[in-house]
């Protein structure tokens, strides 16, 4: 017969910390949290090895007394509620009472800790939750914890964490995320011993956010300030034409907590929808308040998700005060993803060389260079002509940039275009809602998605040349300036050489400040910035590690394939067949890279089947 027993606090403690403390961001974001809650106008956070070995958050906030400080230790102990009536007027991050007793379970734990009135702080050492000393130290009044060798006892959870880049990822972002809802507290990251970012008091959102993102994003945002019936939004939404790959530059917080809110995400996306191209997002850091008790914030263990009382309301509010701004900004109607001018001229390049592709830059051809402005033409000189640094912002196709037209002489296919057996008796049809190819086969007919086949071409050729290190790239006339934020920055200035090693050459240029010097020759110059922004979006997320070269590979290659790389707007006979013949050489022929299917064939059989003939 089993019998029943009261867990030890120690073994419940470390299975509440299971569901509190996933990974060193949650250790980082319940500390900067408390931080917070202690009134602290300056928080430190420093981390080594993506936080299992090292994490310190210190603030100078109100501090502790001893009994507190021993108590704050203890489980379901707070100082932020006494009645769960008062999470209807919750007005702190934390309420539950557990982070510190969970992270102190499973790791190296210290706490030092001094309130303005005391004369020395007071010093708690925990180990896996048992209490080592208690003892007086020397500190500013605030507090300072220490959490090392997290999971070190817990084996089980240690498996989980991912690549040391991936764990620091996340910890930036959660950073950033605190740093964007208080911008009148200064924070300072500090990893592996360098300065991440530092961002003094701030006195506005925007002041924060170009402090984080850079003064190019700030200065392509628009603020919003409306109120109805209880809500309040605040905060600053994108122009229409600044978009993303990922989600993760859409930020909102309800009553200044970060928050992973369905309700507002898909606001936000159906705000955006006819002003965005396919496949990417909005940028907003958007701020929701309301009523306490019209939220309920404990539905995740995390706190990560918060549920509206009236989701209805609130996504109706959003979408009303977002639209109403892009209109008043004259931005609310459709825009084109592409510069009209430019595409026509894309499509003339791409008839005359049937398919974009070269390894090898061969000469450039006579049709287009002699239809170019001579100041623009080719590139191969070294780029000893390039932009003043004073040149930051630059409209679009100014002539900083060299026109995709010449800078992208045709030469190879993806795959040579032998006369493919498998094609015999094969006709061409046309296309049909411009993106689907018709052909007549022996066997049936085939519908091919011309998108879906063509990023998978793509996506296979790319691969190939990376792991065989043929990557070509051209320089640039005219270098393209680029403006990061502090972080975006300090991740790039890491990969330089990986990227170089990939064709896109990039210097640095001053603080937060680079410039792309050659691109790939699969991408077009004038999306190289649009690019390189999606690739440290992805850096950032943690799906880009070059210490794993082969996935890291694979992702820019899929991202090369699926943006860098243009579909040519039409096609014909020689260009449909072609790409067929392309895709039956691939390995993985039926999906995209994305997954998506590339193409389907009816049977005769099946046709005659539905005709009942
Ligand atoms: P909660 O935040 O849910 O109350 P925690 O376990 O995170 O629970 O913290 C327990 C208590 O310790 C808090 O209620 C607060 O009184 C105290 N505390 C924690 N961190 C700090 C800090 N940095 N400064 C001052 N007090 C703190
Ligand atoms: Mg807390």
């Amino acid at each position: 017969m089993p019998t029943i027993r009261i867990l030890s606090d120690r073994v419940a403690n470390q299975i509440a910390a299971g569901e509190v403390i996933e990974r060193p961001a949650a250790v980082i974001k319940e500390l900067v949290e408390n931080s917070l809650d202690a009134g602290a106008t300056r928080i430190e956070i420093e981390f080594r090895h993506g936080g299992r070995s090292y994490m310190r958050v210190e603030d100078n906030g109100k501090g502790m007394t001893k009994d507190d400080a021993l108590l704050s230790l203890e489980r379901h102990a707070t100082s932020k509620i006494v009645e769960t009536v008062d999470l209807d007027r919750l007005g702190t991050f934390g309420f539950r009472g557990e982070a510190l007793p969970s992270i102190a379970s499973v790791a190296r734990f210290e706490l030092q800790t001094r309130t303005a009135e005391a004369t020395a702080g007071t010093e708690v050492s925990v180990n896996g939750g048992k209490l080592l000393h208690v003892r007086e130290c020397g500190l500013a009044p605030g507090t300072r914890i220490t959490v090392m060798h997290l999971f070190n006892a817990v084996p089980a959870r240690r498996k989980f964490l991912k690549s040391d880049a991936t764990e620091s990822a996340h910890i930036i972002q959660a950073v950033r995320l605190y740093a964007l809802a208080c911008p009148q507290t200064a924070f300072t990251l500090i990893e592996d011993g360098r300065v991440l970012f530092q961002s003094p008091v701030c006195l506005t959102l925007m002041e924060r956010v170009a402090e984080i993102f850079g003064r190019q994003l700030a200065a392509d945002l628009l603020p919003v300030e409306t109120s109805e019936e209880g809500l309040k939004l605040s905060g600053l939404i994108g122009r229409p034409g600044v978009s993303r790959t990922a989600r993760h530059e859409m930020i909102t917080f309800v009553n200044r907590r970060p928050v992973d809110s369905r309700t507002l995400n898909y606001a936000l996306i159906e705000s955006y929808a006819t002003l965005l191209p396919k496949g990417r997002y909005p940028v907003a850091v958007l701020f929701l308040e309301l009523d306490p008790a019209a939220v309920d914030v404990n539905v995740h263990p995390a706190k990560r998700e918060v549920r509206f009382r009236s989701e209805g309301q609130v996504r109706g509010f959003v979408i009303r005060a977002v639209l109403q701004l892009l209109r008043e900004t004259g931005h609310a109607a459709p825009v084109a993803s592409t510069n009209p001018d430019a595409g026509a001229r894309i499509a003339e390049w791409q008839r005359a060389s049937s398919f974009p592709a070269p390894a090898v830059p061969l000469a450039p051809p006579a049709v287009a260079s002699a239809s170019v402005p001579a100041q623009a033409a080719i590139s191969h000189q070294p780029s000893s002509v390039t932009t003043p640094p004073t040149q930051f912002s630059i409209p679009p196709f100014s002539p900083f940039r060299v026109p995709p037209t010449v800078i992208r002489p045709p030469t190879a296919a993806p795959f040579p275009v032998a006369r493919n057996p498998a094609l015999a008796g094969w006709r061409f049809i046309g296309t049909v809602h411009g993106d689907y190819a018709l052909f007549e086969s022996p066997a049936g007919v085939v519908v091919m998605d011309r998108r879906a086949a063509h990023e998978r071409v793509w996506f296979e050729r790319l691969q190939l040349d990376f792991t065989q290190g043929e990557l070509a790239s051209q320089r640039l006339l005219f270098a393209i300036p680029v403006e990061f934020d502090a972080i975006g920055s300090a991740l790039l200035l890491d990969r330089l050489d990986w990227l170089a090693k990939h064709g896109l050459e990039v210097g640095e240029f001053g603080r937060n400040f680079f410039r792309i010097e050659a691109v790939p020759t699969w991408l077009e110059p004038e999306v190289a910035e649009d690019f390189l922004r999606d690739v440290l979006g992805l850096i950032r997320d943690g799906r880009l590690d070059e210490k794993n070269p082969r996935l890291a590979e694979e992702e820019l290659a899929r991202l090369a394939a699926q943006k860098a790389v243009r579909l040519p707007e039409s096609t014909n006979e020689t260009d449909a067949l072609a790409l067929v013949s392309r895709l039956f050489s691939c390995s993985q022929p039926h999906t995209s890279p994305a997954g998506r299917p590339t193409h389907f064939e009816l049977s005769r059989g099946e046709l005659a089947r539905r005709f009942q003939r």
